[in-house]
């Protein structure tokens, strides 16, 4: 029988963590259908990958593109960096469900996130039944932070039992639709107005289907090590898998701590919890700039918010606070020029300059200047924040089970979503970890990386048929220039596509082809149990 594709000359890199080998890959009705030395079969389409690696096509397992890709299902951002599927709903926040009378609640609170997203009511259900075709696969969370929304609101305190009952069957309809499991932010309100025994209240929800768990654990900064024993012990508690979302340690006080986080983390998977890592490999993060104020001041929601920054006496007790302990979530940094905004909806001309730049222009206490600038922008301010230090992206990228993830949005440069500055993770994540980290500064070797994005990262979700070059598996296949795969995006310039990653099959089908897209949208929403394990 004749195949649909084959690629032909390369060296295949199968996503186990072993070295490259010449092989051909012959694709048929979406599958990998057969792998050997030499395919003499006839095929209506042969890609040559004479000097090219082809890898299983890179999972981004952690994303917030549910903000996005309705916008624009050609996932450029993305696609073009190798990227077959992508996980959303990260950090607590999903845009569904969304009951009857919470989608104002809901776009509001995820306006510095989804400034452009249209919000709907909708069940988990009809969410995932509606969700268009994409370029790429979808894997589905259910947010915390989005199931406190709809049962009590921005409220700082426990949810009542009936409040509770409410999360658990928001919940349990989200996993029978097909959701993978639930992720919580517990850095940023209302995920910090929970205690542990919430989440394990919905963890129990989580263990009885099969369920996982992804977390933005509760700090960052100075307590970093013991949000990690938080998440760990969620994970013995519970039983179920746990990831720890875009890890990091935030702040001056904390550089150089990444081993002591990372050999926690090992003992824990050495006495068996199942528990998993990712990172992305910048010195920046971004966030709502409400978030790097202290929690307290969100109680209630963004009007509150805004109008409690209005009053002198609460400044004076904010600054005091920032003085003291630094940034919420982010802890001490050198000065508010480490803070360069990037998505600004109601003052755009400010993208791309730093907020002690804004202040320096104004002629006025940095503080203050970022107070107005919350107030003036209604709090959809997103910002990037360097406060990272390089020594530790390093460490963390080579522990070898910390997984890639770029937690950055599928955009492009055209179209609604070419707004702004966004983080250059966006776009240029794996090609930065191939072409800077493992070509150029040799901190690992190939083979190892891609399992990182591929095989391990497929692991972690319990993928049954995903993130390895295997006959029979789904066609999800990169095929990338080892001497020329490179990332172009910089924050100054952040919307340029990946270089070097010249064929990309989700599916079976050509997505990028010959470094362009075709235009296909071959992607579908993965369902728990179907495509996972459960
Ligand atoms: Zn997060």
């Amino acid at each position: 029988m004749n195949f649909d594709i084959i690629i032909r000359g390369g060296s295949v890199i199968d996503g186990t963590g072993a070295d490259g080998r010449p092989a051909e890959i012959g694709i048929r009705d979406g599958r990998i259908a057969a792998i050997a030395p030499r395919l003499d079969v006839p095929a209506a389409r042969i890609v040559d990958a004479a000097g090219k690696v082809v890898a299983p096509g890179f999972i981004d397992i952690k994303t917030h593109s549910d903000f996005t890709l309705p916008l624009n299902p050609k996932a450029e951002s993305k696609v073009r960096q190798g990227v077959t599927t992508e996980v959303i709903g990260h950090c607590g926040f999903s845009v569904a469900p969304c009951i009857p009378g919470k989608v104002e609640a809901l776009r509001q609170y995820l306006s510095p996130s989804a400034p452009w997203l249209t919000f709907r009511e909708t069940t988990f259900t009809q969410y995932l039944d509606e969700y268009p075709a994409l370029a790429v696969n979808t894997i589905m969370l259910c947010g915390h932070n989005t199931l406190r929304i709809m049962a009590m609101g921005m409220e700082r305190r426990k949810p009542t039992a009936d409040e509770l009952a409410h999360m658990t069957r928001l919940l349990e309809e989200a996993l029978e639709a097909g959701a993978f499991g639930l992720s919580s932010g517990l850095f940023t309100p209302p995920g910090a107005f929970s205690e542990p025994e919430e989440l394990v209240v919905l963890g129990r929800v989580l263990k009885t289907r099969g369920a996982r768990y992804a977390t933005h654990i509760r700090d960052e900064s100075e307590k970093v090590h013991e949000a990690v024993s938080e998440a760990i012990a969620f994970g013995e508690a519970v039983g179920v898998h746990v990831q720890i979302v875009h890890f990091k340690l935030s702040g001056m006080e904390n550089w150089g701590h990444a081993q002591d986080a990372l050999d926690t983390l090992d003992a824990a998977r050495r006495r068996g919890v199942q528990i998993d890592v990712d990172q992305y490999p910048y010195t920046a993060a971004s966030n709502p700039l409400r978030n790097l104020l202290p929690a307290w001041l969100q109680e209630g929601g963004d009007m509150e918010l805004i109008d409690r920054l209005g009053k002198a006496e609460v400044r004076a007790r904010v600054k005091r606070e920032l003085a003291d302990k630094g940034l919420n979530n982010f802890g001490r940094i050198p000065s508010w020029d480490a803070v360069r905004v990037s998505i600004s909806p109601n003052q755009s001309q400010y993208a791309g300059r730093t907020l002690g730049d804004i202040a320096a222009e104004r002629g006025i206490d940095p503080d203050d200047a970022v107070f107005d600038y919350v107030i003036a922008d209604k709090a959809a301010t997103r910002v990037v924040v360097t406060s990272i230090a390089e020594d530790d992206v390093r460490t963390i990228l080579k522990c070898p089970f910390v997984l890639v993830g770029s937690d950055g949005n599928a955009v492009a440069p055209y179209g609604i979503t070419g707004q702004g500055r966004p983080h250059p993770r966006f776009y240029g994540t794996f090609a930065r970890v191939l072409g800077h980290y493992v070509r150029d500064e040799k901190l690992m070797p190939l083979a190892l990386a891609i399992r990182k994005m591929t095989g391990a990262s497929a692991d972690a979700l319990g993928l049954v048929d995903r993130g390895y070059l295997r006959e029979g598996y789904r066609a999800d296949i990169t095929v990338f220039d080892p001497a020329t795969v490179a990332e172009t995006a910089t924050y100054a310039e952040p919307h340029r596509y990946a270089t070097g990653i010249p064929t990309v099959v989700v599916n079976g089908a050509l997505v990028i082809d010959h470094g362009e897209h075709t235009g296909a949208l071959p992607g579908h929403v993965l369902r728990r149990g179907t495509d996972s394990r459960a």
